[in-house]
Order: C-alpha cells, then sequence, then structure tokens
C-alpha cells in the first residue's frame, strides 16, 4: 500500500478543488487499504474531514485523529446520540426521526452540537425528502442544533453525461440556497471531477484517493494497492485434461502450470476464473502475463505459464495480481465487477506491508 500516493492523491484533488474543502472518505477500513495507516496519512496530507459509515468505524477513527472533523454517513441508530457525543462525532442525520433524536438530546443537555443534514435529490437510498428539506429550511434555526453541512449524494457521476446527475444537481442547488451559511456537500470522487457546480463548500472523494477509477473513460491518480502473491507448485498436464474444481476449463495444449496462494477467501473472485467458455484475470509472472486456468477455489487458483520459457518461474517466486500494469479497474472488469469490491475484498490473510507513509 503506497501512503504516498494517497497522500499525493489527496493534494491532487485538493488543489482541483478549492477553494471547496476536500474532505476524504475512509469507510470500510479506508476502502480495505487499512485505516489505521491511511487516515494519519491523509491527516498529514492536510486531510481534516473524514467520513465514515458506521459508528463503531468512526470510533476506531477518532482514536487515530483526535482532532479531526469525523461524519458518519449513515447516520443516527435509536438512542445512540450519547455515544457520538461522547466522541465528538458528527451523525449525518437523514430521515425527519434522526433530526429529532439529535435535536432533543442537544437541547436536554444544553449544547450545540454539529450534525449533516442528508437530503435525497433522486438516488432514494437515504436523506430527507424534499418537501421535508424544504419544511425544515423553513425551521432549522429553531432546531436544538446548528447544522454543520448539508449534503446529498449522486447515483451516476460515474457516467458521463447521465440525465439524473444534471437533475441531481440542480435539485441540491435549490435545497442548499435554502440553507443559508451552512455548506454544502454533492461530489464524491465523480462529481468532484464534474467541475466546480458540483463542488459546493465540501467534497467527498474516497475511490479516486485510493487510485480506483472515477469516471468511465477518466484515468486514475496514483495507483495505491499492489498484490503479490506465492507460486507454491509447478507442474504440468497433457492436452485434454481438465484443471480446478468441475473440471470447468479442458487443456487444449500440453501445459505447464504454476498453482499460486491465493483464492476467493481472499477477495479473487469465483467470477475471475477461467472456463472453456471465458478467460478470466491475468497476473504476472516472470515479467509475462499469464491467465488463470479453471475456477478460482478458496485458497489457490492456477496459471497458465506454457508461453513463458521452460524454468522461468518456480516454487517460491512471485506472481503479481495487481501492480505493473495490472490496474484494479483491470482487475475488477475481468472479475464482473468495480474496482471499489476489489479493494474491499482485499483479504485478512494478506501481509499489508505501507510504504511511502
Ligand atoms: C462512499 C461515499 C462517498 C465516496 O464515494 P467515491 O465514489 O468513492 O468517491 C461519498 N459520499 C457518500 C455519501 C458515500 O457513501
Amino acid at each position: 500500500m503506497d501512503l504516498g500516493a494517497i497522500a499525493d492523491n489527496w493534494r491532487t484533488l485538493a488543489a482541483l478543488s478549492a477553494p471547496a474543502e476536500c474532505a476524504a472518505v475512509v469507510k470500510a477500513n479506508a476502502y480495505g487499504l487499512g485505516v489505521d495507516r491511511v487516515a494519519p496519512a491523509l491527516w498529514r496530507a492536510g486531510a481534516r474531514t473524514f467520513f465514515v459509515a458506521h459508528f463503531k468505524e468512526a470510533l476506531a477513527l477518532r482514536a487515530l485523529l483526535p482532532d479531526a472533523v469525523i461524519y458518519v454517513l449513515n447516520g443516527l441508530l435509536p438512542d445512540t446520540a450519547d455515544d457520538h457525543a461522547a466522541a465528538g462525532l458528527r451523525p449525518v442525520l437523514g430521515s425527519v426521526a434522526e433530526i429529532t433524536e439529535w435535536s432533543d438530546y442537544c437541547r436536554d443537555n444544553g449544547t450545540d452540537l454539529p450534525a449533516a443534514i442528508h437530503v435525497d435529490t433522486g438516488m432514494h437510498r437515504l436523506g430527507l425528502s424534499l418537501e421535508e428539506a424544504v419544511q425544515l429550511a423553513g425551521t432549522y434555526r429553531m432546531l436544538g442544533f446548528t447544522p454543520s453541512l448539508i449534503m446529498s449524494h449522486l447515483a451516476c457521476a460515474d457516467t458521463p453525461g447521465h440525465v439524473l446527475t444534471a437533475r441531481q444537481r440542480m435539485v441540491f442547488a435549490d435545497v442548499a440556497r435554502r440553507f443559508p451559511n451552512v455548506p454544502g456537500s454533492l461530489a464524491n470522487s465523480a462529481g468532484t471531477l464534474l467541475g466546480r457546480d458540483f463542488r459546493f463548500e465540501l467534497v467527498r472523494p474516497g475511490i479516486f484517493l485510493y487510485g480506483g477509477v472515477a469516471i468511465t473513460g477518466v484515468p486514475p491518480l496514483r495507483p495505491v494497492a499492489r498484490l503479490e502473491v506465492k507460486v507454491i507448485q509447478v507442474a504440468t498436464a497433457p492436452a485434454g485434461e481438465t484443471v480446478g474444481y468441475g473440471a470447468a476449463q479442458r487443456l487444449k495444449r500440453a501445459s505447464r502450470l504454476a498453482t499460486v496462494s491465493i483464492g476467493y477467501a481472499d477477495g479473487l473472485f469465483r467470477a475471475a476464473g477461467s472456463s472453456d467458455l471465458a478467460k478470466g484475470v491475468e497476473a504476472i509472472l516472470a515479467g509475462r502475463r499469464c491467465h488463470l486456468v479453471g475456477r478460482v477455489s478458496m485458497d489457490l487458483a492456477t496459471l497458465d505459464i506454457t508461453d513463458l520459457p521452460e524454468g522461468a518461474v518456480e516454487r517460491g517466486d512471485t506472481a503479481v495480481f495487481l501492480g505493473d500494469g495490472i490496474s484494479v479497474d483491470d482487475l475488477a472488469a475481468r472479475s464482473g465487477t468495480i474496482g471499489y469490491e476489489v479493494l474491499t475484498s482485499l483479504g485478512a490473510r494478506y501481509a499489508r506491508r505501507y510504504v511511502g507513509g
């Protein structure tokens, strides 16, 4: 994990976004990369506002970053206002019930604690309806607290030119202006790249910090994750034999095979395997790209090394699944998924090594 690349990627987005503030989304263990190392690196780079999904993630982050502003995207579960307050966390309030609970807590305790308000502008996942938001706008000064952020989330910003993106921006601009003096935030990574009109006062990038593609067709920033696994056996098999569970791939030629120590329990998706019908992911062995042969097992996968010079690969060698030109999104595309899922599925059995921090 290249912490220097993450810091650089954040600085690139911060420079692009100014004068809007550039926050950092570090939910799901910083997209699987390791929040205990990633969050302090982002703080050193200059990030001051962080977003996580869960209260427990926020507590862990608070222990790492005592002075950071921390928002909890999944909002306030019943009877947890005091827990949030005690740790100085800001829930992202997405319903009238949550707003009422936070407001009551603040009033009962004679304290004005910041929290964000989430408005649904067309994704229909979380947030106040437009009617609720408009009604709140007329009365929010009577709440027991001062909202510190008014936010919404884009559903399709990764797809260039999607009509919903433009519609959500217009709706959000209309809602945000009804909350004067409350900073607005609409943009994830993709939204941040869409231009000034999408950035409002604060942007919330995640995937772009971690070397993933944010908008289809727009190149990512510096790659962050490199994935190396060990070859544990090199063998040959005659033409006509099959490889792996389900005998899903029959060899068309006498083959040399390298079995590597990675499987679906490590986040190499079963959909990444090969069969007679489709080629699966590639990994680099001895400087060359080799395809998987047959299905991905729980702990193992097999690579076709027939095209490499004999003796080029030995037991104990390293196969590269991410890095040296194989991006997170390359691996994702050949696994039928997206970079986000590749990163957040990186297995617990890997030894994570950090450089550039
Ligand atoms: C995850 C998330 C983000 C970050 O999205 P990326 O596409 O990774 O940049 C921003 N805002 C919200 C509400 C999120 O859930």
